[in-house]
């Protein structure tokens, strides 16, 4: 079943040179519990694309479809509602770092108007899951990077989502740390039977849990497929740099 489908997606910023497309009429879908890769060089759109899933970017143009309804025609309760069910997971982590880690996974929860007795309950099964509950009293200053990133997933997983959108999740973590929260989101996947949308410059990342993979190239779609078939036979000059160095950033900074 599609969970997500987008069709024709536009999203052009001004630049010193007029308007320029981030994302350049874009059609593709996800299927529901599916972990879903998205990778280019870096400005390729991959961040765009994904923020304009959760409307955290407004699209210019184009469709978004979750669960058969088009974002566009839903009542701004019902958006709300949505969107609240799409959790997003960042390269830095975005934690409150005046609040203790339970504090920050109760955080979606008091939001949505759940009882603070309750939310704490749930917090504390979320950290459970994670690995992270005999951290609970702590602040995030006090912790790793890969538990930081981990108080992160419990969060996102305390809006009981059904996507999560995971923006560069794992590119600040060292290679071991990086493979522990690759296991993690596969858990979780797995688990909750969530859908996962994940943008990343590292293939490996792509080959260790991505079902499918779409890699982008100035903003339009280079080649789209299963993970291994599209590595095991690229199409594109854009996929052939990309295994040449095995990372986008690495390529940009040698050839530019
Ligand atoms: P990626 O995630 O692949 O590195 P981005 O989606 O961040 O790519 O960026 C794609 C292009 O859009 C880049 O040229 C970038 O400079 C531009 N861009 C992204 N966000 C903005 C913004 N808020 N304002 C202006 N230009 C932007």
């Amino acid at each position: 079943m599609e969970k997500i489908k987008v069709e024709h997606l536009v999203k052009a910023f001004d630049g010193p040179e007029g308007k320029t497309r981030a994302v350049s009429d874009i059609s593709f879908s996800v299927e529901e519990g599916e972990v879903f890769g998205v990778i280019g060089l870096s400005g390729a759109g991959k961040s765009t694309l994904v923020r304009c899933l959760n409307l955290l970017e407004k699209p210019d143009s184009g469709e978004i479809i979750i669960d058969g309804d088009n974002l566009k025609d839903l009542k701004e309760k019902e958006l709300t509602k949505r969107r609240q069910k799409i959790g997003m997971i960042f390269q830095n982590y975005n934690l409150l770092m005046q609040r203790t880690v339970l504090d920050n996974v109760c955080f979606p929860m008091e939001i949505a108007g759940v009882k603070k007795k309750i939310a704490r309950k749930k917090a504390l099964e979320y950290l459970n899951t994670v690995g992270l509950k005999e951290k609970a009293k702590a602040y995030p200053a006090t912790l790793s990077g890969g538990q930081k990133q981990r108080v992160a997933i419990a969060r996102a997983l305390a809006a009981e989502p059904e996507i999560i959108l995971c923006d560069e999740a794992t590119s600040a973590l060292d290679p071991e740390t990086t493979d522990t929260i690759l296991k993690l989101l596969k858990q979780i996947n797995e688990d909750f039977n969530i859908t996962i949308v994940l943008i990343t410059h590292e293939m490996r990342v792509i080959e260790e849990i991505c079902d499918r993979v779409l890699v982008l190239e100035e903003g339009k779609i280079a080649e789209i497929g299963e993970v291994k078939e599209t590595f095991e036979s690229p199409k594109t000059v854009a996929l052939k740099r990309l295994l040449l160095t095995g990372q986008s950033d690495v390529l940009l900074s040698e050839t530019s």
